[in-house]
């Protein structure tokens, strides 16, 4: 069963295993009508886009969203001690700390550090090379976060490549 397989990856496999995201394809997986969905360094896709989602990964777009993945990749491997179960409760607790009752609830999700840091760093050829721990902290954690979205929300991806 292919529940068990993504299980089974959050808790036998390491984010240190792979040093890309890969592309992974399954029967079941995702539900509903996305294209793809991440888990554990992987991008998961229906088998039957196999030729649609290769085409799509070759081009820009699709780069950024492999460069976007691998740096929570290299999140999880440097800023939650090389384990998924550690990164995704932190992950976790980042977007309850984003209030995401409190309007606008996507804010909740956009001002994770972990994601402000990869939407700044997903165009920047090569960021996911040369990664810097420093950063997630000193610059992508923000401070007021509901209010510093509310102030940017309609340039977000742009904002934070200012940061
Ligand atoms: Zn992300």
């Amino acid at each position: 069963m292919e529940i068990i397989t993504l299980i089974k990856m959050l808790f036998t496999s390491k984010p240190s295993d792979i040093f890309d995201a890969e592309l992974l394809p399954m029967k079941h997986f995702p539900w509903w009508d996305y294209t793809f969905m991440m888990w554990c360094g992987r991008i998961i896709y229906k088998e039957d886009m196999k030729a649609v989602i290769e085409r799509f990964m070759r081009m820009s777009s699709g780069k950024k969203v492999i460069r976007h993945e691998t740096l929570h990749l290299r999140q999880a491997e440097n800023q939650a001690g090389d384990s998924w179960v550690r990164y995704y409760w932190r992950y976790l607790v980042e977007w309850i700390r984003g209030n995401p009752i409190v309007h606008p609830a996507s804010s909740a999700y956009y001002t994770i550090p972990f994601e402000v840091e990869a939407y700044a760093l997903e165009e920047i050829e090569g960021a996911e090379l040369y990664y810097d721990t420093n950063l997630l902290k000193s610059k992508y954690t923000l401070e007021n976060r509901k209010q510093t979205y509310r102030d940017h929300r309609e340039n977000w991806k742009d904002y934070v490549k200012t940061l």
